[in-house]
């Protein structure tokens, strides 16, 4: 594929832009691949790349049943972060967000990544405790965060109100180089860099089923007819269950839906990402001017990529009272994904009972930022049947019952 540069940029200017390519192919699918992906989310995607990039697999497909990046990863509200309290949350975490630095270069693709720090505040004393002490294990994992006070809060966002009448803001964990990045191009560069590879996206291709012999997986039906594969990854966040049941195993995940909104376009206010978990509300400004708002986690499994009413005015409530001067602002848009919730808050990476079958799945509220580190574990375990990164996040967990308790630390903190 033709090279993306400031040059072509010119170029295409000077011809009316009529001289660029199509960003990824639409081909027929083979009757029979190395692997299939099913879903191409930022998982699927990025699984994929590093499976052509690290080990020089190539014959892939990854199938999707709607469009490419429209599921949670299309939905989301960007933050990139990495302050986790577990060890192996911070090892995956911090991976990705280092490989998002680097990812427009990489993928020769704009992914936006702005690194303005995410600030998580503390509004009751459980929570100055829980992020001082999410800040010294973070020392010792090597992930520079700090813990600071209301008044170096107030210095980084003058727009919030320190002394709010329910939750006066105490103080916040603070991580410098996190931030966001436009998420449909995180989708789009992976899928781009994987048929640049010779690898086939094929959209508008639902998995119907998993076709198996004596307990090896050896295809799926989809809706473009049966395809065979050597190995199946399964990367469908909130479908995940359903995909486990085709395959005749149960998945400890439920699927609910999160919600976000917009509000319309302001001039800049506010130049980090701000994450109130107490009143429950997050905020950043889009480079569009727009506010965008994370909403909180429907109380009942559902499918509906929508979200239930009363959790907009809760939200909303909770950031007019942390930032008083959005009060009069309209709001443009609402929308909702389908998240896939474990018990202990941390994902699934792992093998199945289906010999040569691998699922990817369980990011739930937070996934978006562990793209990077996702697809790199989770392709080195598909080739090698192991990985450094993926080795605590096995299925077998949850009978060992040796948990990733990330839910005090990373319940709803997106
Ligand atoms: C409102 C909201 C806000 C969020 N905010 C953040 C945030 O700020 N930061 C953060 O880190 N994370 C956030 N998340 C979570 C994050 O979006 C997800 O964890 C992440 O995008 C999951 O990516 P994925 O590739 O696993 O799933 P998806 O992007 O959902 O991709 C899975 C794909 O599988 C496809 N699929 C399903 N079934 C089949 C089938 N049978 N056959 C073929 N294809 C199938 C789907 O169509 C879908 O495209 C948020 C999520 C939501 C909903």
């Amino acid at each position: 594929m033709k090279k993306y540069s400031a040059f072509a940029v010119a170029r295409e200017a000077l011809r009316q832009h009529t001289g660029w390519e199509r960003a990824w192919a639409s081909p027929e699918p083979r009757a029979k691949y190395d692997v299939i992906i099913i879903g191409a989310g930022g998982h699927g995607l990025a699984t994929a790349y590093y499976l052509g990039k690290n080990f020089g697999i190539t014959n892939v497909a990854i199938l999707e049943k709607g469009w490419l990046g429209g599921g949670n990863t299309g939905r989301n509200t960007t933050i990139i972060r990495s302050n986790y309290l577990q060890d192996a949350s911070a090892a995956i975490y911090e991976k990705a967000r280092s490989l998002y630095e680097t990812m427009s270069q990489d993928l020769n693709y704009n992914v936006m990544f702005s690194p303005r720090g995410v600030m998580m505040l503390a509004q009751t004393q459980g929570e100055v405790r829980g992020f001082e002490r999410t800040a010294h294990a973070n020392a010792l994992q090597g992930v520079p965060t700090e813990y600071i006070g209301p008044k170096r809060v107030k210095q980084l966002v003058p727009i919030i109100n320190i002394d709010g009448p329910r939750y006066p803001v105490l103080g916040a964990i603070w991580q410098a180089r996190a931030g966001t990045a436009r998420h449909d191009a995180v989708a789009w560069g992976y899928a781009r860099a994987c048929s640049d590879m010779g690898m086939h996206v094929i959209q508008k291709c639902e998995v119907t089923g998993v076709v198996q012999s004596g307990g090896k997986v050896t295809g799926v039906e989809t809706t473009r007819g049966h395809m065979g594969c050597d190995k199946l990854g399964v990367v469908v966040a909130g479908h995940s269950g359903h995909i486990a049941d085709m395959a005749g195993f149960r998945l400890p995940i439920e699927s609910v839906a999160l919600q976000a909104l917009v509000s319309e376009p302001i001039k800049p206010c506010m130049d980090v990402v701000v994450m109130a978990n107490t009143v429950h509300g997050y905020m950043s400004q889009s480079d569009k001017g727009e506010m965008v708002i994370g909403g909180g986690t429907d109380g009942y499994n559902n499918y509906t990529q929508r979200g239930a009413f009363h959790h907009i005015e809760e939200t909303v409530r909770a950031l007019v009272e942390t930032f008083p001067i959005i009060s009069r602002l309209k709001m443009l848009r609402q929308w909702g994904g389908i998240v896939d919730v474990t018990g202990d808050r941390s994902p699934i990476l792992s093998k199945t009972p289906v010999e040569n079958m691998f699922i990817n799945c369980g990011w739930g509220t937070g996934g978006f930022k562990a793209i990077p580190g996702s697809g790199w574990g989770f392709a080195e375990l598909m080739a090698k049947g192991h990985s450094p990164l993926t080795e605590a996040f096995g299925l077998e967990r949850f009978h060992e019952g040796r948990f990733i308790d990330e839910s005090v630390a990373a319940g709803v903190a997106h």
